[in-house]
């Protein structure tokens, strides 16, 4: 295989099954001058599957910005880096992400060779929209941003997909039923693996049975987004607590003719402008 120069090859490794690798990451692996990896524990036994003997540093999340910069310096020099992390894709929720922003700050090369990915993996197995989803990746543990996120994905009509710790499931579940109402999820589980599961169910369905079952494992949650529907309905009911006066008086105040602020406020409530007209009087 012909490497350019000092090139960062993003390699995506395993997610449990070690045979989910492509050819061409075991090829690059095997020729890189050097192996960046989250784990060097964990890393070593795929390396030693695949007899790859390349030489292996760490870079994780306690490092993650001063050794970039002893990477970069040493692809600067003309050295090759395949970045693996601890499973799946790189900067993925992972490191990986402050070293390919900072390998494009440096002026360096870098290359991504796809591979399995539990989001993808996931949202595959779901049965939720494929067609429209987001990635939330896991939710901030600092309370005042993760209840901001989870008020923001309340609203959100794409499927969300978040990755959630075994210890920490049974509260974000409550905290998501709590923020979304009940909903309808996939959860995925040990995906690749021996016990790898997948069931459909509700927020509050999954609560119930996490009360009962310690949750165990890695798993990914795939959310329905909201319905636009009951969405529009929701908003429809917000606007009903406002008094129709009120109403009318804040459409008035932006100079707007009566006519015409009546034709908002029908909108806005979900109302016909005559409903609007007989309870004005
Ligand atoms: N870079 C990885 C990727 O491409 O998916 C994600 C790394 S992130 C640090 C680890 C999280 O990914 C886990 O906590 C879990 O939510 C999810 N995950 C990784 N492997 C998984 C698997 N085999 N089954 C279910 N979830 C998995």
């Amino acid at each position: 295989m012909d490497f350019e120069e000092g090139t960062l090859y993003l390699c995506a490794t395993p997610i449990g099954n070690l045979s989910d690798i492509s050819m061409r990451v075991i090829d690059t692996l095997k020729e890189a001058d050097l192996i960046a990896a989250e784990d060097t524990r964990n890393s070593i036994k795929l390396l030693n599957r695949y007899e790859i003997k390349t030489p292996m540093t760490s870079y994780h999340e306690h490092n993650k910005y001063d050794k970039a910069q002893e990477l970069i310096r040493q692809m600067k020099e003309g050295k090759n880096i395949a970045l693996i992390t601890d499973a799946g894709t790189p900067a993925i929720s992972d490191p990986g992400e402050v070293l390919v922003r900072m390998c494009h700050e440096a002026g360096i090369r870098i290359t991504s060779l796809p591979g399995p990915c539990a989001l993808i993996t996931a949202l595959t197995l779901s049965g939720m929209s494929a067609r429209r989803f987001c990635f939330e990746g896991f939710l901030p543990a600092e309370k005042k941003e993760r209840r901001e996120v989870l008020k923001m994905l309340a609203t959100e009509t794409r499927t969300v997909i978040l990755y959630e710790a075994p210890h920490h499931l049974k509260e974000t579940l409550a905290q998501l039923f709590d923020a979304m109402g009940d909903r309808q999820l996939t959860i995925c589980r040990e995906l690749t693996k021996t016990h790898e599961s997948s069931f459909l169910t509700t927020l509050s369905g999954a609560i119930a049975y996490y009360g009962e079952n310690e949750p165990r494992g890695e798993y990914v949650l795939v959310i329905k987004g909201l319905d636009p529907e009951v969405q529009k309905k929701e908003e429809q009911e917000a606007w009903k607590e406002m008094p129709l006066e009120k109403h009318m008086a804040m459409y008035e105040e932006q100079g707007l003719d009566r006519k015409e602020c009546m034709k908002r406020v029908a909108m806005d409530r979900g109302i016909s402008k005559r409903e609007v007209y007989q309870q004005l009087l």
